[in-house]
């Protein structure tokens, strides 16, 4: 997606995903072009959709973009932060503290809180707030996230079914991620980016 957003910022003429942008104005700077297509494109399918990330590198503070970005885009300024290793975890952390679970046997899967079935295909979905016990299948979430908009696949946003909430989706499945494949950060993170670097055209 990145490739394909770079693609259409870079030929807004040539991509058909941007209806109602007008030509360069012949004093305006090229900068201040790529600052009028960008939010256009973030509001435009499919990125208006995909859980993305916009960083800003400089200046400090960002420019205004109008129109805002989609509510479900998230707006970050600074440098990314160095990676750090990840220390490896073990996935069954959580329940070998409980003592009921005998050395060498694999811990009970958990409820999904939806629809009360064990989670044993794969790992449940957490809600990333402190303190929520929220554990519930992806596709359930995923319907609870969908019932106002149902005749979408992705879902962007909605309420903790549990702590009620706000979350993104893209944060659930990046917290899912990271909490269940060490190295799936470094393969996940620079998809979700989007650069904005000084001069792209
Ligand atoms: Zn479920
Ligand atoms: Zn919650």
């Amino acid at each position: 997606a990145p490739a394909q957003f770079e693609w259409a910022w870079q030929h807004p003429f040539t991509s058909r995903r941007l209806t109602d942008v007008t030509p360069r104005r012949p004093r305006e700077r090229p900068i201040a072009f790529a600052l009028r297509l960008l939010p256009r494109l973030l509001r435009a399918p499919p990125w208006c959709r995909l859980p993305l990330r916009l960083r800003w590198l400089r200046p400090s503070p960002p420019p205004p973009l109008d129109p805002v970005p989609p509510r479900h885009v998230v707006v970050e300024s600074g440098q990314l932060p160095a990676r750090r290793p990840r220390p490896r975890r073990r996935m069954r952390r959580r329940s070998s503290a409980g003592a009921t679970a005998p050395e060498g046997d694999t811990p009970p899967a958990a409820l999904c809180e939806l629809c009360a079935e064990p989670c044993q295909a794969s790992p449940p979905l957490r809600c990333p707030r402190p303190g929520c016990l929220l554990t519930a299948h992806p596709l359930c979430l995923a319907r609870v996230f969908l019932r106002s908009e149902p005749r979408e696949l992705l879902p962007m946003h909605g309420a903790c079914p549990r702590c009620h909430a706000h979350l993104l989706w893209g944060d659930l499945i990046h917290h899912h991620l990271s909490d269940h494949t060490p190295s799936a950060e470094e393969e996940v993170e620079p998809d979700e980016h989007i650069q904005v670097s000084p001069a792209p055209i």
